[in-house]
């Protein structure tokens, strides 16, 4: 499962462009992750704040 902390997240978007699969969507002051998320980690490295964590 993929978890985003509210409180670290700068919704710059950067996220958003780099899932594979379209996962990511940034609405007004929060970012929402589908199902369609494969838990790929590709938006874990390149958020710039640490904001995504894949929980086990
Ligand atoms: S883990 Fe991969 S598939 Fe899931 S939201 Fe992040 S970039 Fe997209
Ligand atoms: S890359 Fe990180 S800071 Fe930027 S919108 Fe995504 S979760 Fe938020």
């Amino acid at each position: 499962m993929i978890s985003v902390n509210r409180y670290k997240c700068g919704y710059c978007g950067a996220c958003v462009s780099v899932c594979p699969v379209g996962a990511i969507e940034l609405v007004e002051t929060w970012i929402e992750i589908s199902d369609d998320c494969t838990e790929c980690g590709t938006c874990v490295n390149v958020c710039p704040v640490g904001a995504i964590e894949i929980l086990e």
